[in-house]
């Protein structure tokens, strides 16, 4: 046994090896170890390997998928070993090839490996967010990407430049990434797979072979790259189901103009999906999310990961979201319709990867037919723009499928197929009559058990069924004695503690008539659920087409909802580099503070191109972030199709949103917080263009006031100057105020304060102009810092302050610091005082005495330094 082990485990390479061993999965060796620390069970060990204990442990198969969730969530990848003969099976195997039957050795062979991207199994899936593989792979100049969601079948390809290759990882968020295993640059954490699995060429061509096309041009423009990025995911694929591929739509090509773009720091700092701690309550995707299914929940973080670049395709959503936000009724209607609709898209999957149910087949019948009644009301509400026109005629077209399996399968069917049940009464007469054949011997054993018990005079005879003797009649031993006779008709099979089992003729041939018509019945249905599977396969892109218009509907409907219960509006896209936000508010602040019964305040943004960079300056925890971050989610979630927290807003389309916050602010990262900020804000300078949004907050913080006060000037003055992009910029630096001077297209903001009795009590309403000072004493003394602490502060601020008004402080000079620019201008000649005065000097006019006098002076003056 141990040699074919070996050779399996040698076979699953790195991933864990769950051995079948009759009702468990075994794991030997390092893989046990891991396995028990993961996973928290019991480490044994069985027999010796080389003279030492072997590492054991188990987890029995019923329970097995709770099990492997855990593993993947550890980041194990597990190599699934079954049986593939009975021991029956084997035994006959080994009596003709003339080994010993007690030497017969279970056939068993890897059937799937089970990885973090790989999965299907409904328990092992979050139904509200999508699980993602990629494949990427460096050709040339240049990284394609290769993604699908086996779950659901979507599959996407795009290239990218190598040093867009972050932003895009971090928009597609996979779960598992495959790479050639010779990149020396992979994404962190990556897995490696041969580079000969990376081949254009092969890639195009498994793409043809699964969807039977002699050409992919009709699917669209794919680059090398993309394709061989696709060959590597099929490979993988095909690696992972041992040969067994899942269910792959066509392929849809990304362009990367196609959407918003964002890098992972700004991601993260917007906090889209998920927190800066990880979790999804807090995000802004928690915020908005108002969907009714799973489907719809993974479509909406889809569209919040990835904004449109689009005008057109964004104003279509929007119509779609208000379409239903002017009919509350309609809303409602479809909303609640949705919920009982099952998951079809992951259904499907399962069913087309072959490891689906009769349950599965049962969510898609019957979500088939709610999409039926849910198109018809979208027409009887008429008046559909054309987006949602679209998506209602997806959603029918099933008639005969829904019909078939409407007649085939029994209104819940199980989750298990092997024990049968899921057939419908009256959809095969032969099916039928076995079930009749068995249900009258089961009566005809109930009727036995009665004349048995008049016959023995014994009442408490009872007919049972066990696994081991199938049926058999018992009576207590007390009157086993009776059975026992000879000529009873009845034959002893078993003596218990308590009671004496028995047979019967009569018994054996109703059992036997119930064992056959079960048999071929559970053959019937077998057959039956391979032909209702074939069906839908064979209609696999039509459902899947379906699944997806449900999900788009529940999208547009629940941020309609979303819309009317936060007083949400339709913003107008334009193409000039505009943002003009009246009454804007930040979602997640907002619903943060209603909690507590506090009021959000409302600002206005007004960005153009004569006005295009803020400065925004106040006290600390005035709203400066709120109100820089609150304008960057308008503008995604504008371009990602839905309503947005404000009166009005006009904006214009942008093509790549950064979000920069100073280093402070994230010092739980660990690494030289001011590196990682220089490093964040280098690729904006370089990145961004005039198209772009910019919200920089704090930048030049992390480091010394002087340092980080010159490295804030000179970014403002690049993003201003030489980017030219729409820009908000929080700071404290005052004396960057003095950047209004030499920037004609930036002004001066502050968030509002005031200080009353001695209290600070900030307004959270943004005003124009400069902010007058920085309050940082009363925030702290708002925090509690006590009140020796601030008053000696506040002694220490004042000579700071004089010192300032003396000199011209910090920033005294630099308005008048030629802008980068322009800094190569020729530098002026010094003046020649000295001999300006002379050359003006009249010497007849000079007495002997004054002559003396003035060169005293001359001589002064060029000894000692100038004043001016
Ligand atoms: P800053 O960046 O100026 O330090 P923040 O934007 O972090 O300030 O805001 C601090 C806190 O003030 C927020 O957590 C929020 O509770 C509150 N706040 C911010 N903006 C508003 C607003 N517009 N209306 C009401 N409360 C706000």
């Amino acid at each position: 046994m141990m040699e074919q082990y070996l050779a399996l485990k040698r076979e699953a390479g790195d991933a864990l090896l769950f051995y079948r061993m009759g009702d468990f999965f075994e794991l030997f060796f390092e893989d046990a170890k891991v396995a028990a620390g993961v996973l928290d069970i019991a480490l044994t060990s069985r027999g010796e390997h080389d003279g030492a204990p072997v590492p054991m442990c188990g987890v029995p198969v019923h329970s097995a998928e709770g099990y492997l969730a855990r593993l993947i969530k550890g980041g194990c990848r597990v190599a699934i070993a079954e049986q593939t003969e009975t021991p029956e099976e084997a035994k006959a195997r080994a009596k003709r090839e003339g080994t010993p039957s007690s030497k017969a050795l279970v056939a068993r062979d890897i059937v799937r490996f089970v990885t973090a991207g790989t999965l299907t199994e409904e328990a092992l899936l979050d139904p509200r967010s999508a699980n993602l593989l990629a494949a990427v792979v460096p050709l040339r100049d240049s990284v394609g990407i290769a993604t699908c969601e086996i779950s659901t079948g979507r599959m996407e390809l795009e290239e990218c430049a190598p040093e867009a290759l972050d932003a895009a990882l971090a928009r597609i968020g996979a779960r598992e990434i495959v790479v050639p295993e010779d990149w020396e640059d992979r994404p962190e954490g990556a897995t490696m797979r041969a580079r000969s699995d990376f081949r254009s060429e092969d890639g195009e061509a498994r793409l043809k072979t699964i969807h039977g096309l002699a050409t992919l041009d009709g699917l669209g423009n794919f680059s090398r790259p993309m394709l061989a990025a696709a060959g590597g995911l099929i490979a993988y694929l095909d690696h992972a189901g041992r040969g067994t591929l899942p269910f792959l739509l066509p392929p849809v090509a990304r362009s990367g103009a196609a959407h918003l773009a964002m890098d992972a720091a700004t991601r993260a700092s917007l906090e889209i999906c998920e927190t800066q701690s990880g979790a999804r309550q807090g995000s802004l995707l928690a915020c908005v999310d108002r969907c009714s299914t799973g489907a719809g929940s993974r479509q909406l973080a889809e569209d919040l990961c990835a904004p449109l670049g689009d005008r057109e395709a964004i104003g279509a959503r929007h119509a779609a979201v208000q379409r239903f936000h002017r009919d509350p009724l309609l809303r409602a209607d479809l909303r609640s319709a949705l919920r009982g609709v099952p998951d079809i898209g992951r259904a499907l999957g399962r069913i087309v990867a072959g490891r689906g149910s009769p349950r599965d087949l049962g969510q898609v019948r019957d979500g088939l037919n709610q999409a039926r009644r849910l198109r018809d009301s979208l027409r009887r509400a008429g008046d559909l723009p054309d987006l949602l026109a679209r998506m209602g005629e997806a959603l029918g077209g099933h008639g005969a499928l829904t019909d078939l399996l409407d007649r085939a399968l029994v209104p819940s069917p199980p989750t298990e197929r092997q024990q049968g049940g899921f057939i419908a009464p009256g959809y095969d007469h032969a099916l039928d009559d076995l079930r009749e054949t068995s249900g009258n011997a089961r009566k005809a054993i109930a009727a036995l058990e009665a004349r048995y018990r008049a016959d023995t005079e014994t009442p408490s005879l009872k007919i049972k069924h066990n696994k081991v003797l199938g049926y058999f009649i018992e009576v207590p031993a007390k009157h086993g004695d009776r059975l026992m006779a000879a000529d009873s008709g009845f034959t002893h099979r078993q003596t218990m503690a308590g009671a004496v089992r028995f047979n019967s003729l009569g018994l054996h041939e109703e059992a036997t008539r119930i064992a056959e018509a079960g048999a071929h019945a559970l053959a019937a249905e077998d057959s039956h659920f391979e032909e209702l599977t074939g069906e839908v396969v064979s209609r696999r892109e039509a459902i899947a087409a379906t699944a997806a218009a449900l999900a788009r509907i529940d999208v547009c409907a629940a941020l309609a909802e979303r819309a009317a219960e936060g007083d949400w509006c339709r913003p107008e896209m334009l193409e000039e580099a505009c943002l003009e936000v009246t009454g804007g508010r930040h979602p997640v602040v907002e619903a943060a503070l209603a909690k507590s019964g506090e009021r959000f305040v409302a600002n206005d943004c007004r960005l153009g191109p004569e006005d295009r960079l803020w400065l925004i300056g106040g006290p600390n925890m005035g709203g400066k972030s709120t109100f820089l971050r609150q304008n960057a989610l308008i503008v995604l979630l504008a371009q990602a199709g839905s309503f947005v927290p404000a009166q009005a807003a006009r904006i214009g389309m942008v093509d790549r949103l950064f979000s920069r916050v100073g280093a402070s602010d994230n010092l739980a990262r660990g690494r030289s917080t001011f590196m990682v900020e220089m490093v964040e804000t280098a690729a904006i300078l370089r990145q961004a263009t005039d198209r772009s949004f910019v919200i920089l907050d704090e930048v030049g913080r992390g480091t010394s006031t002087y340092d980080g006060m010159a490295l804030a000037w000179a970014v403002v003055e690049a993003v201003h100057t030489t980017l030219g992009c729409r820009c908000l910029f929080a700071t404290h630096y005052h004396e960057l105020s003095r950047l209004a001077d030499s920037c004609e297209a930036l002004s001066l903001h502050h968030v509002r304060a005031r200080e009353w009795k001695g209290a600070l009590v900030l307004l959270h309403e943004l005003a124009r102009g400069a902010a007058d000072r920085s309050y940082g004493l009363s925030v702290a003394k708002l925090a509690g810092v006590p009140e020796p602490v601030v008053k000696r502060a506040r002694a220490v601020l004042d000579k700071l302050e004089k010192g300032r008004s003396e000199t011209g402080g910090l920033a005294a000079g630099l308005g008048d610091l030629p802008l980068f620019a322009a800094s190569t201008r020729i530098e002026e000649k010094p003046v020649d005082v000295l001999g300006e005065r002379l050359r003006t000097i009249d010497l007849d006019a000079l007495t002997p005495r004054e002559a003396l006098a003035l060169l005293y002076e001359l001589k002064r003056e060029a000894t000692e330094p100038r004043s001016d």
